[in-house]
C-alpha cells in the first residue's frame, strides 16, 4: 500500500475530516514490513563480519554506482577514500533536494525510507563513522515525520547500535545543497561554500573526514549488493551503465519520477516513459539537469543522458531533473526566470556570482540583449566564481545564445 496520487488524496481527505494539523504522511513501508522482506539482514551481516565490508565496497565500485545528487563521483571510490583517513570519521547525508524540477529523493523517502536508512548505516559501517547527520529539506514535512518516526523505531529495535543519527532541518537555502555549504550549515554557521581542496573526505564536518552522500546513492546500496554489480551496471543504454531516476516535468502527458536506464535519450524517455508530448505541444527544448544544467534544443533529443555526455553541448545532467519545453514556451523568458532564481539564491560570498547574477538579470530584462557584454559576463562568472552555483548560473543564458537565437528576436 505505497503512496499513489489517489492514496495521498484519500489520506489528505481523511486527515482533514479528523481535523488533524500534522503534516500529511503518505502510506510507506515501515520498519516491520521492511524487515519482513529481509531488510537490515545485510547491515547485520556487515556489522558482525559475516559479510566482508571490503567486499561490499568492491562490489559497489564494480557496479559503477555514482553520486546521484548531481556530481556523479564514483561511490565505491569515495568510501575507500574516507576509510583511509584518520578517525573519528563522520557521515553527512544530503537530503536538501533543492534543484528546481528535482523530486526523486522525496519520491523514495516517502515510500521506502528504510532502503535509504539501511544504505546509510552500511556506509557508516564501511567507513566506521559513529556520528551521522541527515540534512533534510525543510519543505518536506512528511519526510521529516517519516524519518523521525522510523529512526525512533530503529533505535527501539537496537539497529542504531554504535551510531547516533541527527536529523537536521535546512531552512530553504538552495546553496545548502552544495556539500560544503551543507556542512557549514550543519555546524551552525551560514551556508557559505568552502574552498576546495581540502575535500570533505579529508576535512569535512567539524574538521573531521566526512563521507557525504545524496539520499538516492545510499538508497541503491542494498539492492546492488543483493542483486550484484552486473545487475546494476548492465541496465544502461547507448553504451552507458546503471539506472537513473529522472524527475520529469513540463510538456509531457505523464510527468513524474521515471526510473530509466542511464544513457536513455530524451526522445526515448518521452515516448517510452512519459506517454509522449502533451496534446498540442511539440518539443522545442529541454532542461536536462534542472536550473543549472543548461537548455538543449529539440534536434538534440537523441543524445544519451548521463554524466559526462552533455558537456560538449554546454550542458550537464546533474540530478537528472528533466524539464520538457514546447513551441508554446518562450525560452528567452525561461532563461531570464532561471537567472532570477540564481540571483535570489546566490549566497553573496563572492563577487562574480553575487554581482554577476544581478547584472545578468538586468541585461536579460532589456528588450534587446547586449550579447558581447552578456558573453563576457558569463565567462567571468564561470571562471571566477567559488562554487558550482556561480559557475553554472550562466548555462541557460549561454544555451539561448547557442541554440535559440531566433528567440532573441522576440520583444
Ligand atoms: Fe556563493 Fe555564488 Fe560564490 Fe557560490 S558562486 S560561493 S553561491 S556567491
Amino acid at each position: 500500500d505505497l503512496a499513489t496520487p489517489d492514496s495521498i488524496v484519500a489520506a489528505a481527505e481523511e486527515a482533514s475530516r479528523l481535523g488533524e494539523s500534522h503534516p500529511l504522511v503518505p502510506p510507506y513501508e515501515d520498519l516491520q514490513s521492511y524487515r519482513d522482506g529481509g531488510g537490515y539482514e545485510l547491515l547485520t551481516s556487515c556489522r558482525s563480519g559475516a559479510r566482508s565490508i571490503t567486499g561490499v565496497i568492491d562490489l559497489l565500485a564494480d557496479s559503477g554506482l555514482r553520486g546521484l545528487g548531481g556530481a556523479g563521483f564514483p561511490a565505491g571510490q569515495k568510501w575507500r577514500l574516507v576509510a583511509q583517513q584518520p578517525k573519528p570519521r563522520l557521515l553527512a547525508v544530503n537530503a536538501d533536494e533543492g534543484e528546481p524540477g528535482t523530486f526523486k529523493d522525496r519520491y523514495y523517502l516517502e515510500r521506502w525510507p528504510h532502503r535509504f536508512l539501511e544504505g546509510m548505516l552500511i556506509a557508516a559501517c564501511a567507513v566506521e563513522a559513529e556520528r551521522l547527520f541527515i540534512y533534510l529539506r525543510d519543505e518536506y514535512p512528511a519526510v521529516q515525520a517519516i524519518l523521525e518516526r522510523e529512526l525512533a523505531a530503529l533505535q527501539e529495535a537496537g539497529l542504531l547500535q554504535g551510531v547516533t543519527v541527527e536529523l537536521r532541518r535546512g531552512a530553504g537555502a538552495y546553496i545548502c545543497g552544495e556539500e560544503s555549504a551543507m556542512l557549514e550549515s550543519i555546524e551552525g554557521r551560514r551556508g557559505y561554500p568552502r574552498h576546495k581542496p581540502p575535500y570533505p573526505s579529508q576535512v569535512g564536518l567539524f574538521g573531521r573526514p566526512t563521507l557525504t552522500h545524496n539520499v538516492e546513492t545510499l538508497y541503491w546500496v542494498r539492492e546492488i549488493v543483493e542483486r550484484g554489480a552486473d545487475w546494476f551496471s548492465s541496465q544502461g543504454r547507448n553504451g552507458r551503465k546503471g539506472l537513473r531516476s529522472f524527475s520529469v516535468s513540463g510538456r509531457v502527458k505523464e510527468p513524474g519520477m521515471k526510473l530509466a536506464p542511464a544513457g536513455i535519450t530524451l526522445r526515448e524517455l518521452i515516448d517510452e516513459y512519459c506517454g509522449g508530448m502533451s496534446e498540442g505541444h511539440s518539443l522545442k527544448g529541454y532542461l536536462p539537469g534542472g536550473a543549472s544544467g543548461g537548455i538543449l534544443p529539440a534536434h538534440l533529443d537523441n543524445i544519451p543522458l548521463d554524466f559526462g555526455t552533455l558537456e560538449e553541448f554546454g550542458c550537464f545532467i546533474g540530478s537528472a531533473a528533466v524539464v520538457v519545453l514546447s513551441d508554446q514556451d518562450d525560452l528567452k523568458q525561461a532563461a531570464l526566470n532561471l537567472m532570477r532564481f540564481f540571483e535570489d539564491e546566490s549566497c553573496g560570498q563572492c563577487t562574480p556570482c553575487r554581482v554577476g547574477t544581478e547584472k545578468a538579470v538586468k541585461l536579460m530584462r532589456a528588450p534587446e540583449w547586449d550579447i558581447p557584454l552578456l558573453s563576457e559576463l558569463a565567462e567571468t562568472m564561470r571562471d571566477a566564481s567559488i562554487c558550482g552555483l556561480g559557475q553554472a548560473a550562466p548555462n541557460p543564458l549561454l544555451s539561448i545564445l547557442r541554440y535559440f537565437p531566433q528567440d532573441l528576436e522576440r520583444p
